[in-house]
């Protein structure tokens, strides 16, 4: 296939802008917000339309079986298929349909899909409804060229990322939908700015310390023992001799902003005692409880990341008699990386250079996303996140997508599906 081939998919892409553009700010016009995952079905079958009108096969995938799947809030999925010439390769494109909660600070209508001064506003036309029109016009853009692909493209539009994905990617790929046998590569048009392919995420590890205490009266404190202040022990050690260890710990997973380079710990929440702010009885706490979100290295891995906490906890109870605590670990999510030299990754930087003359080169995400379900279980681990975007406004308020980075990021998957599936 010549430059004539590429450049008529490149114009194609250019003269159906504003079909993207309206179809991206339709997107956002459905309201998918998460929690609790209203408009599902509606959002579902809106992609599938389209698909099906891009001469896509369509299926729609409920996530049976899982608790979160109601009749209320069904968890839908939809998976759309363009054969080629050959069954192999194939490339998939997904995106996550839900959004988080508008939250305060808007100026305009989360969800009036404004179309202003070149972006795309509302809540998701960022992270990541902008992505889901560039992975569809990507791939309408070389039909409408009239080119036929050498493997097969698939586009899926997915529920629940923001809360874990296992409704969505998770569930297509431990059925396999997605699967190391059907899938060669995966791309995930998620904000990560448009000159950058994003190769991965540090890991999570959200666990839960109760700390135990005895009941006595509040007036005689010295007859119980407060789970509170031995909780207070356990943040001032993780505050005076944790935190900055962790902060010494750089991966050489070039993760964005730099910050994130390191090994970090966040509290989430804290409970112990009586509720404050209802009726008040004297009485010495007797539990207390925290959460807490690690976010370790590729280099740190889950097993020194969990011993380290608990060698802690163990130190203070040979130094504290009356220290009891239980550890209860609520989620674990493995760093992953996409291999050195994946044929993806090579193919969206040569796309970068050719469609916007540079390349940002590879990043890696602060949080988590759906790479860890496609890596993991589905098996496959030429997968990248790459899309429209940038990542600072995802969840924020007056959320936007730039029209230009759109369009772009269309041209560059375009030219990295006509690479991948051979057809270049
Ligand atoms: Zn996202």
């Amino acid at each position: 296939m010549g430059t004539a081939q590429i450049d008529r998919v490149l114009a194609e892409i250019d003269a159906a802008s504003a079909e993207a553009v309206a179809f991206a700010a339709d997107l956002v016009r459905i309201p998918t917000v998460n929690p609790p995952g209203e408009a599902y079905d509606d959002c579902a079958h809106f992609i599938g339309d389209r698909l099906e009108r891009c001469a896509f096969d369509v299926e729609y995938f409920p996530a049976e079986g899982l608790p979160e799947h109601t009749q209320s809030h069904p968890r839908i999925n939809v998976v759309g298929t363009r054969h080629g010439r050959a069954p192999h390769p194939v490339v998939h494109l997904n995106g996550h349909f839900d959004v988080v909660p508008a939250g305060e600070g808007w100026t305009r209508d989360p969800f009036g899909g404004d179309v202003v001064d070149g972006r795309i506003y509302g809540r998701g036309s960022c992270d990541m409804k902008a992505g889901i029109a560039a992975a569809l016009f990507a791939v309408e853009g070389i039909r409408r060229a009239g080119v036929e692909l050498n493997g097969a493209v698939e586009i899926s539009g997915t529920v629940d990322e923001e809360s874990g994905g296992f409704a969505g990617v998770a569930w297509l790929a431990e059925h396999g939908r997605l699967s190391a046998v059907r899938t060669d590569y995966v791309i995930i048009p998620e904000p990560l700015y448009v000159d950058r392919i994003c190769i991965g995420h540090r890991g999570v590890y959200w666990f839960e310390v109760l700390t135990r205490g005895r009941i006595a009266h509040g007036s005689m404190p010295f007859l119980g023992t407060s789970a509170i202040d031995h909780m207070g022990v356990v943040l001032d050690r993780m505050q005076r001799e944790l935190a900055p260890r962790l902060a010494c710990r750089t991966t050489a997973v070039p993760v964005v902003p730099p910050g994130a380079r390191h090994a970090t710990l966040n509290v989430n929440g804290i409970n112990g005692g009586q509720p404050v702010g209802g009726i008040q009885t004297p009485c010495v706490a007797d539990t207390c409880r925290a959460v807490f979100d690690r976010r370790f290295l590729l280099e740190e891995g889950f097993d020194a990341t969990k011993s380290e906490i608990v060698e802690m906890l163990d130190a203070i109870a040979l130094e504290m008699p009356e220290f009891r605590y239980e550890l209860k670990d609520l989620m674990v999510v493995h760093p992953v990386r996409t291999p050195d030299g994946s044929p993806v990754v090579a193919a969206l930087d040569r796309a970068l250079h050719r469609v916007l003359g540079r390349s940002g080169g590879l990043v890696a995400s602060p949080g988590t996303y759906d790479q860890k379900h496609v890596a993991r279980i589905a098996g496959v681990p030429h997968c990248v996140a790459y899309g429209p975007g940038i990542l600072d406004l995802a969840h924020q308020p007056d959320e936007y997508c730039n029209i230009e980075d759109l369009t772009n990021a269309t041209k560059v998957i375009a030219l990295a599906i006509l690479e991948l599936t051979g057809t270049v």
